[in-house]
């Protein structure tokens, strides 16, 4: 039996305890069953290395959401969690911690480095996982699985080598980012674009008669050894005879062609670009366009290799570039030297300036691939919501490139490649005993790991058991959803669908949801640059998880990013008190509700005993199970929770439990069905406040979460009711404003009169004096037709076609024109100096946006009182 309901609403006394208990009873947990309908997300894998971030927020939150709706629905609803090793974040803890030491991974060399990592992940790796069960996340925690665990690793060797027998996976020779002090690629990503000073050199390039040829611009003379052509933008008039001609480079002369392409810019430097298709990335793409080799002429290590002149072999670069320049100088092909600024890359780990240099590396041909994963999403087999993220998708699918695998980091999958001594490449599960090409029996294994994402791209079967036939394979694939966020959907949807459909022949996923962006109240990128980084952690210490998951969703309005206010989550909390307090006072009034702990419903009495009041709120409760029911559908998380905000704030709170305060004896199981209905709605969002309020109220099943999730027969359609109802609630606040009246006296209020009202209106008032005392806060309302002419003097109020008269004396309407004339007349002016004040010159240009911001809200506000005290002044 639970423990009484405390009197205040504390998330910390109840949060970290039903977590607890949840997983402690398996609430999370699911087996295959196949009599039952699967609801199925695969969690994205985060990394071991990460923390808890907003957008774990806006992302993770709602497959919880959606998890904890299907399994309440009576689905085998199951969420798959797991980690991603993240090599080169990892790789990079890793590092740092060693530096801290003094050391170096080529101090531990590869096997100790893995074994570090190992152990750091034991100790440091789950951190995020207990983020998330402080935010209550529910995933089977039983089935947790690791990018680098033994199934999973299989998984990655069985695709590898299938891949590279079927001729999809090669080794080819590309450019690569390279960092000649860490000795490794870099991915895109990790390389830092910084704008750095440095010197234009415009260098001529004589024809093969020694004519004058064309000057090029360079800030990198050094690579000349391995230019390959010149080019030009084709529209550029001025070059036009020279396209298809021949010019000399003027170190290790030889002719190289003048070429046309588009991509060159005509007014960069001289409008001609030397092309060093080994040691530029842009000129690889035009060398690619264009059929021209690739050479390189700098080393691993950035210095001159032997395909230079003599004197340039085994210079440092930079040394190599101010050798190249004299040279030059002193073969008149120097023409002038300009300052420039360029985007220099540099490593993001040491500041090393990268060097585009070519190597041997691992790919996959993505075009047979891609091509399935085009057809699924164009015949509708894969949808995106919102719709627009389709284009992305189909976008990358129909320009792909094949996928480069290989990276120089320790960390991560092994290449399953063995070459022999003659350097033979053998690809196998495990270690071959003899070369299969010569027989030589040296084989040793490539040092480079796998791309971390070709692990990920498996992930939706490879968690599920693959390439072993389980039960879970055969129940649980495809999954029915993948929710992830927009800058991944090339890196790891596209992929997945790819690798799904090569390998189960089915997409794993039938539905996407992109998940909205939370940016700050500006509207800017959550940055720790710009310091406007929200922590969910501090969130859910300042207003439990409940309000945290709440203040979140709510404002994720179907595909639109969010700005995220943080005032939400007070809302939140106080929401959660509003709903705290309402069953405190059920059971208060009602000791009947106090739930006995057993299995205990209370059944409802006959329809034809409710009251007008109970008629209405059952009618509510079903409108509200189909509004959510149509949000969740719809993914409108922030409809989902402001219809049950306003539900049971402004209907169950702010009128039913007034008007239970009768204690007629139908409230209380009505009052205990719309409660309960209410928690359950709510639970999937504010998952550990409706537990505990719900244990307090009677139940069948021991978990709120297990179910059933309440269906609009729950409730009651009534349009009647919902019609009568709103007549009575506006008749009430009408009362509740004219005696809200200052100067008004309170027993001026028992008389009301209505012009125009027809004898229905009449009867419902009579009938229902009871609400209209309560929710009018008037102790004595009598409405009386108007047949016998209007009051000399009233107070009225329009209510559709009637009129709603409230009778005083000539006295009271002489004061109260005189306070509402002197307050108009302050309130024009008012406004008239805040308009003058926005409208000055340069106010808007000088203050900052925030105060600008106010006083139009202030202005907006004034105008609104000034409109409603000229009403006022109107109606008497
Ligand atoms: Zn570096
Ligand atoms: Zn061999």
């Amino acid at each position: 039996m639970t423990q009484p309901l405390s009197e205040k609403y504390d998330p910390k006394a109840i949060e970290a305890q039903w977590y607890a208990r949840w997983e402690s009873e398996g609430a999370f947990h699911a087996e295959p069953d196949p009599s039952r309908q699967p609801f199925v997300i695969a969690m994205p894998p985060p990394n071991i290395t990460g923390r808890a971030h907003m957008g774990h927020g806006s992302t993770y939150a709602p497959m919880d959401i959606l998890t904890r709706m299907h399994r309440m629905r009576g689905e085998n609803a199951v969420w798959l969690p797991g980690q991603d090793h993240a090599a080169i974040a990892t790789q990079n803890v890793i590092e740092k911690e060693l530096a801290r030491e003094g050391l170096t991974r080529h101090d531990l060399g590869p096997e100790k480095f893995r074994e570090r990592a190992a152990a750091w992940r034991e100790k440091y790796g789950h951190i995020i996982y207990e983020q998330f069960r402080a935010l209550g996340f529910g995933p089977d925690w039983q089935r947790d699985r690791y990018t680098m665990d033994a199934g999973l690793s299989r998984a990655v060797v069985k695709v590898f080598i299938d891949l590279y027998r079927e001729g999809l996976i090669y080794r080819g020779l590309r450019l690569v980012n390279w960092c000649p002090h860490c000795q490794s690629t870099l991915s895109d990503s990790e390389v830092e674009r910084e704008e750095a000073d440095a010197t234009l050199y415009f260098v001529r390039y004589r024809d093969e008669q020694g004519g004058p040829g064309i000057v090029v611009a360079t800030t990198r003379p050094e690579t000349i050894f391995a230019d390959e052509a010149v080019a030009v933008n084709p529209d550029d008039a001025r070059y036009a005879k020279l396209i298809g001609t021949n010019v000399v480079r003027p170190l290790s002369p030889v002719a190289i062609a003048v070429i046309a392409d588009a991509a060159v810019e005509s007014d960069f430097g001289t409008g001609a670009l030397k092309i060093t298709p080994g040691h530029d990335q842009t000129d690889a793409e035009i060398g690619e366009r264009h059929g021209l080799a690739a050479t390189s002429v700098i080393g691993f290590d950035a210095t001159m290799t032997d395909a230079v002149e003599p004197q340039f072999r085994g210079l440092d670069r930079f040394k190599a570039r101010e050798l190249a320049v004299s040279t030059l100088r002193e073969r008149g092909a120097l023409e002038k030297e300009e300052p420039h600024t360029l985007a220099q890359g540099t490593c993001y780990r040491c500041d090393t300036i990268v060097e585009p240099l070519l190597s041997l590396q691992w790919f996959v041909k993505m075009k047979t691939l891609a091509a399935p994963a085009l057809e699924a999403s164009r015949s509708g087999r894969l949808r995106f919501t919102p719709e627009r993220y389709q284009r992305t998708y189909d976008d990358w699918l129909e320009r792909i490139r094949d996928w480069c695998i290989s990276r120089q980091i320790w960390l991560g999958h092994r290449l399953p490649v063995y070459s022999c001594a003659n350097d033979h490449v053998n690809v196998a599960e495990t270690a071959p005993l003899a070369c299969e090409t010569c027989g030589n029996t040296t084989l040793t294994q490539a040092p480079d790991t796998l791309d971390t994402w070709f692990s990920s791209a498996l992930w939706p079967f490879s968690i599920l058991g693959w390439p072993e036939r389980t039960p879970e394979l055969a129940a649980w694939y495809p999954t029915q959803l993948m929710i992830t966020a927009r800058e991944i959907i090339f890196l790891w949807v596209a992929r997945m669908v790819m690798m799904g459909l090569h390998f189960l022949g089915e997409e794993p996923f039938g539905e996407v949801l992109i998940t909205p962006l939370i940016m700050d109240e500006q509207g800017r990128k959550m940055s720790k640059s710009l310091g406007n980084a929200l922590d969910p952690m501090e969130l859910v210490a300042e207003y439990g998880a409940d309000a945290t998951r709440y203040g979140i969703v709510s404002q994720m309005h179907a595909g639109q990013d969010v700005r995220f206010s943080i005032t939400r989550c007070d809302d939140a909390r106080k929401f959660g008190n509003k709903i705290w307090q309402a069953v405190r006072f059920a059971l208060e009034k009602f000791p009947e509700l106090e739930s006995t702990g057993a299995d205990q419903t209370l059944p409802l009495p006959p329809v034809e005993e409710w009251t007008l009041s109970d008629r209405w709120i059952m009618d509510a409760l079903a409108r509200t199970i189909q509004r959510v029911d149509a949000a969740a559908a719809a993914y409108d998380f922030s409809d989902w929770s402001q219809t049950l905000y306003s539900f049971i704030w402004n209907q169950v709170c702010d009128v039913y439990i007034e008007v239970a305060k009768d204690k007629a004896p139908t409230r209380a199981p009505i009052l205990a069905r719309v409660l309960s209905s209410a928690l359950a709605l709510l639970h999937p969002i504010m998952p550990f406040v409706t537990e505990e309020l719900w244990q307090h109220l009677p139940h069948a099943g021991t978990r709120i979460g297990a179910g059933p999730w309440p269906r609009s027969g729950a409730g009651r359609l009534d349009s009647q009711a919902n019609a009568e109802m709103a007549t009575l609630l506006e008749f009430s606040k009408i009362v509740r404003d004219l005696r809200a009246i200052p100067q008004m006296k309170y027993r001026d209020l028992s008389e009301i009169h209505l012009a125009g009202a027809d004898g229905e209106l009449l009867d419902l008032l009579r009938r229902e004096g009871g609400i209209i005392r309560t929710m009018g806060r008037a102790s004595a309302v009598i409405p009386v037709a108007l047949d016998n002419g209007r009051p000399r003097h009233a107070l009225s109020r329009r209510m559709g076609p009637v009129e709603v008269l409230l009778p005083v004396d000539a006295a009271f309407i002489e004061k109260e024109r005189a306070a509402l004339r002197k307050e108009i007349e302050k309130l024009r002016a008012d406004i008239d100096a805040l308009e003058r004040k926005l409208a000055a010159p340069g106010f808007r240009e000088k203050a900052p946006p925030d105060v600008v911001q106010k006083e139009q809200a202030r202005l907006l506000e004034l105008r609104d009182h000034l409109r409603k005290s000229s009403e006022r002044l109107d109606s008497l």
